[in-house]
């Protein structure tokens, strides 16, 4: 039975039999399941031995836990930037506004396990002083976000949540915020505008959330699988955190597989694991089929050839050394079937569809990189468009307000950087059908 706790079930990779997704009414995630498994132990171990905050804070700095969300920030070093004497209100903010496309490890970890975020949160709101929090949840998992309330009113039910959490003198208020299916509420400056009840727009930074963040202020925002990782870090310490995982990448990761392998599916490994063993979990590739090139870290990560993908090993320095981000380990594989520019031509056209319109180079260079692929692909690319292309992806990346302007260009760069013999070869062979069966559009 999948149990993801984000460490706590299995150190050597576990498929979620597909099973699991047929019973969303199972119960095994309800408090009382929970706690058998050893649920709000951490919690409990914290307020019963009165643990200083600060220590919480360093226990999670000394864990090597890093944000799960994409970025990778160290979590304690972010749990450290929230300012301790400051005497207004404080926030916390979960993001798990998943839309990466090939993300679906934070629905899996809310929709069978969601008290292990609110223990995570509630720890987290300790260590940091901070008494009212949010989890943001992506608005087409409504069911997902049903869940989580039932799961916030036991806790409250238990004495877990609210007013002087069992019989200690800390308070924490949490609630649920769905959203509304936005790739681009899941930037956390646009996420906050989005619980304000404004348009999930990006705000310039600086300021950054930690001093200005929801309604203006201190705001600490992690992502739902960081928070899952918390109370193993507490209830076992740093150390053994850090040792299941390597120096600098602490503890496990749940990558989502996806693409052409025999099963994909969420599989948590420890960070280190090498792709080759994490794609033989996944069943290695589908039909036997020749492995062409991965996306080791959602769609904004940039694509890496099948050979220097199979050298790496899966945590944050081993894929940024190769040239790509892990992100957040999404990870899609590509066959030898499969033609790169119609891969393109469909992240492009994500980009362009998810660009909130703020600022320029993203709005109209989106709009840009979709079309030149999309002609290429349908037959009417130019011998320019390969310059074109790369002088689009130049004039977006680095000059936006947000990252979404990087994800979209840096994708392209990788594409033309490893596969520029396919866009040209597609060019030079304008009469061939699309990958889709189509014929070409005439021009
Ligand atoms: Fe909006 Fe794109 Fe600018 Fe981000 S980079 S603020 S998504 S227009």
């Amino acid at each position: 039975q999948f149990q993801a706790t984000g460490v706590q079930t299995c150190f050597h990779g576990r498929h979620i039999d597909p099973q699991i997704y047929k019973d969303l009414n199972g119960t095994n995630w309800r408090l009382k399941d929970y706690e058998q498994r050893g649920g709000y132990g951490a919690l409990r171990k914290i307020l019963n031995e009165r643990i200083d905050p600060a220590t919480v804070t360093q226990t999670v700095k000394d864990s090597a836990l890093r944000g799960r969300g994409g970025a990778g920030f160290p979590t304690g070093l972010k749990w450290s930037f929230m300012p301790k004497n400051y005497a207004g209100q404080k926030y916390l903010v979960c993001n798990s506004d998943e839309g990466e496309p090939g993300t679906c490890k934070d629905r899996d970890i809310l929709q069978f396990n969601p008290h292990i975020v609110i223990e995570g949160m509630i720890i987290a709101a300790y260590a940091m002083g901070i008494t009212v929090g949010y989890n943001y949840i992506h608005g087409e998992i409504l069911q997902t976000y049903h869940r989580f309330e039932e799961a916030l009113e036991e806790a409250r039910a238990a004495g877990l949540l609210g007013d002087r959490i069992l019989g200690s003198d800390f308070s924490f208020q949490l609630h649920a915020v769905h959203g509304w299916g936005a790739y681009i509420c899941g930037e956390e400056t646009a996420l906050l505008e989005s619980v304000e009840g404004k348009k999930g727009q990006p705000r310039y930074k600086p300021p950054f959330p930690a001093s200005f963040g929801l309604y203006g202020k201190p705001t600490t925002i992690n992502n739902t699988e960081t928070f899952a990782a918390v109370p193993w870090i507490i209830n076992h310490g740093a150390q053994a955190y850090l040792e299941v995982g390597k120096p600098n990448n602490g503890g496990t990761k749940i990558y989502s597989v996806s693409g052409d392998v025999e099963l994909p599916g969420n599989y948590e490994v420890p960070m280190g694991t090498p792709f080759a063993k994490l794609l033989e979990l996944a069943g290695g590739v589908r039909k036997g089929r020749t492995l062409k090139a991965v996306i080791p870290g959602g769609s904004s990560a940039p694509v890496l050839p099948a050979d220097i993908m199979m050298q790496c090993t899966m945590d944050y320095d081993s894929i940024a050394k190769a040239g790509s981000m892990l992100g957040s380990g999404a990870v899609i594989v590509m066959d030898d079937s499969r033609p790169m520019p119609e891969s393109l031509r469909r992240l492009s056209y994500f980009y362009m569809h998810e660009s909130c319109g703020q600022c320029t180079p993203c709005r109209e260079g989106t709009g840009w990189l979709w079309r030149v692929v999309d002609r290429i692909c349908n037959g009417h690319g130019k011998p320019g468009d390969m310059d074109l292309l790369d002088s689009v992806a130049d004039n977006i990346q680095g000059r936006t307000i947000c990252a979404l302007g990087d994800a979209a260009a840096m994708p392209v760069r990788a594409m033309l950087k490893h596969f520029r013999h396919e866009f040209e070869a597609r060019i030079r062979r304008p009469d061939l059908p699309t990958s889709d069966g189509k014929q070409p559009v005439p021009a």
